[in-house]
């Protein structure tokens, strides 16, 4: 094999896990927010994961993506253990430097849009690139100007945050996300802060994200989303994953009282 082939080979491919989380467990003091959970997302796939406020989504979430870190377990990104590097047989924490790389392969996408105000749509999407990957002003630009006609607003460029609309922020937000080009998306509640007519655009973004092969886990109480685009839904409770599978199950015949509950609480 030549070397790219090598390289390629290490790609997953579609329907290989692209995440696999195992047993993880997290804890406040003496909280314990995740209990024991495990789950696998394949590559280029959607996982919508469901549940109470409180039931540990966010911090899930926070913990494929180094905000923070786990008590137990273990989580993998392509391949690659979450905040740990393996040499030989000895396990290492990361370095700064080496969780800075692995995070630039996750795009998070949060419930409050937080672009940076003094910046606008084009500069809070070129940010990263420039500032993180050393790329070029003039290839960022290029690339933060396809990004903003991909979520439909090739238009608003030049405009700040405080000049947009809720669900514009939110599509420029997930713009900036995929400026990085990461292997995996995350998404917290992304439209819970959004007024309802602002909804239906920022889902359609998410839906051609998925579409065009993203592997995404979003957090979202959407259940018209979760039914369309999740190849996997995950009802989490108390820490806990109470049940998953597709979403012709887990929300059609859902199998546990705790999930049924939940779903007739958010239709
Ligand atoms: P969800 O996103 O499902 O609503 P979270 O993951 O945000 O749930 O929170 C799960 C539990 O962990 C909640 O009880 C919350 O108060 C607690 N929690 C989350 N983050 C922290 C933190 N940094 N310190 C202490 N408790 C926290
Ligand atoms: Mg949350």
């Amino acid at each position: 094999m030549t070397a790219t082939d090598i390289a390629d080979a290490a790609q997953p491919q579609r329907g290989e896990a692209l995440v696999q989380i195992r047993r993880v467990r997290k804890s406040f003091g003496a909280h314990q927010v995740l209990r024991d959970i495990s789950l696998e997302v394949p590559a280029g796939s959607v996982t919508v994961l469901l549940g109470p406020s409180g039931s540990g989504k966010s911090t899930l979430l926070r913990c494929v993506n180094h905000l923070e870190t786990i008590d137990g377990g273990r989580i993998i990104v392509d391949g690659e253990l979450i905040g740990y590097r393996q040499a030989g047989a000895k396990t290492h924490e990361m370095t700064p430097r080496q969780i800075a790389r692995q995070r630039q392969d996750i795009g998070m996408v949060f419930q409050r849009f937080n672009l940076f105000p003094h910046m606008t749509a084009l500069e809070n999407i070129m940010e990263a690139p420039v500032g993180v990957a050393r790329r070029s002003r003039s290839v960022a630009k290029s690339r933060a100007l396809e990004l903003l006609d991909r979520v439909g607003l090739a238009d608003f460029a030049a405009h700040y945050p405080a000049q947009l609309s809720g669900g514009q922020q939110q599509r420029v937000a997930i713009a900036r996300a995929l400026a990085m080009d990461p292997k995996l998306m995350l998404f917290d509640e992304p439209t819970s802060a959004l007024d309802p007519e602002l909804v239906g655009d920022v889902l359609d973004v998410m839906r051609e994200l998925a579409r065009d092969g993203m592997t995404m886990i979003v957090v979202t109480h959407e259940i018209g989303f979760a039914r369309g685009v999740a190849d996997q839904v995950v009802f989490m409770d108390g820490g806990v994953v109470v049940e998953a599978g597709a979403p012709s199950e887990v929300l059609d015949a859902p199998q546990r009282q705790r999930t049924r509950n939940f779903l007739d609480s958010v239709k």
